[in-house]
């Protein structure tokens, strides 16, 4: 029993240490700071099923596969869904979206930050303000881009921002960071009905990281504690190494890959360099190349996978993705040998 009891105040100590890595990495004050048991889309289900009530007006901004994602969940859980669409590689602008939460009233508002499908870095800033100029929750999807693109949940006034463990982070996949803002929580505990996830419910996650001010954690899932230690050992080297030290050395590499893409002829699928995810580069597939093909012979001779574009973006884009372990410039050269490579074979004015 002792040993039992040791055992868990340890564990409780390694999550308040996860709380304070991913306060830093998100640049949060936000007390309700947990890692989901789960991937990403545990995160985002997590915040739509916690924050939306069945019947709520709800608006995702889609251009890329992960607003549809989170327009699927939204609306099976009940939600009146509205969407803002561009094509993949598009944005939204300031007045767009101000526009559409005049007119649909959402109780929340959710955009991707790293759209890891079209290769697209969102701009962030004031859109916090105009949502909350409209009483709307902003949520946002950083799985992609924390630690490869700066992000400021409290500056830029986002509600509820989640990331996923295996990407810059470096941790094995299964733990997903996100925070919640007061306005947030406010929302979310004080709710008419209750969340239609159990496992997904923020009053009993809240207190199974010792957020909710009561003394006595208790039961309430079993937690992937190998996970937990990983994310934290993560976390701490990222604190080490300094988020604007993260963020410069991911456009560095970042830079690196583009230009060499370029010398080879090839076209760059967001051609604004501003709105380019560091971590995830997408190229427009070559005119005379078929890019499965391209995908496939990579993948014999140089063992590298590469690949090709995600839901709504499959067919328009090569993605290569360089971010936190892999971000480095041997890796860059050798996935632009490799192109060089797969260029030269596979034109397909052979056929
Ligand atoms: N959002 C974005 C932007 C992503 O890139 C991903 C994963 N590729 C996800 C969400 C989903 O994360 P997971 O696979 O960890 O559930």
């Amino acid at each position: 029993m002792a040993e039992k009891l040791t055992n868990h105040i340890f564990l409780s100590t390694i999550m308040n240490d996860i709380k304070k890595g991913i306060q830093y990495a998100f640049q949060t004050s936000n007390n309700m700071t947990l890692a989901m048991s789960g991937s990403g889309h545990t995160a985002m289900e997590c915040a739509v099923f916690n924050i939306v009530e069945p019947g709520e007006s709800v608006l995702v901004a889609i251009n890329g596969i992960w607003g549809e994602r989170v327009a699927e969940i939204a609306e099976r859980m009940g939600a009146k869904v509205h969407t803002l669409f561009k094509t993949p590689g598009g944005h939204f602008t300031n007045a767009e979206i101000e526009q559409a939460l005049a007119k649909h009233k959402p109780v929340l508002f959710f955009l991707t930050h790293g759209e890891s499908s079209a290769g697209l870095v969102h701009p962030m800033d004031g859109v916090g303000d105009i949502c909350h100029k409209y009483n709307c929750l902003l949520l946002v999807d950083s799985v992609a881009s924390l630690g490869a693109a700066p992000i400021l949940m409290d500056q830029q006034n986002i509600d509820i921002l989640y990331t996923g463990s295996q990407k810059a982070l470096n941790a094995p996949p299964g733990t997903a960071p996100v925070s919640f803002s007061e306005r947030a929580c406010h929302k979310m505990f004080n709710r008419k009905t209750k969340p239609v996830s159990y496992l997904l419910d923020m009053t009993h996650l809240s207190n199974y990281w010792g957020n909710d001010g009561k003394p006595e954690r208790i039961y309430h899932h079993t937690g992937p504690v190998s996970g937990f230690f990983a994310l934290r050992e993560s976390l701490a080297i990222i604190a080490e190494m300094g988020l604007e030290n993260s963020w410069s050395h991911h456009t560095e590499i970042a830079e690196y890959l583009w230009k060499g893409l370029e010398d080879l002829g090839l076209k760059l699928f967001i051609k604004d360099k501003d709105l380019r995810l560091p971590s995830v580069t997408t190229i427009a597939i070559p005119e005379g190349y078929d890019w499965k093909e391209l995908l496939a012979y990579i993948m014999k001779h140089h063992r590298i996978e590469f690949t090709g574009g995600l839901g709504p973006s499959v067919g328009m884009v090569l993605r290569i993705g360089l971010m936190g372990y892999n971000c480095n410039k041997a890796n860059a050269a050798m996935v632009l040998a490799a192109l060089e490579d797969a260029l030269k074979q596979c034109r397909k004015s052979k056929a």
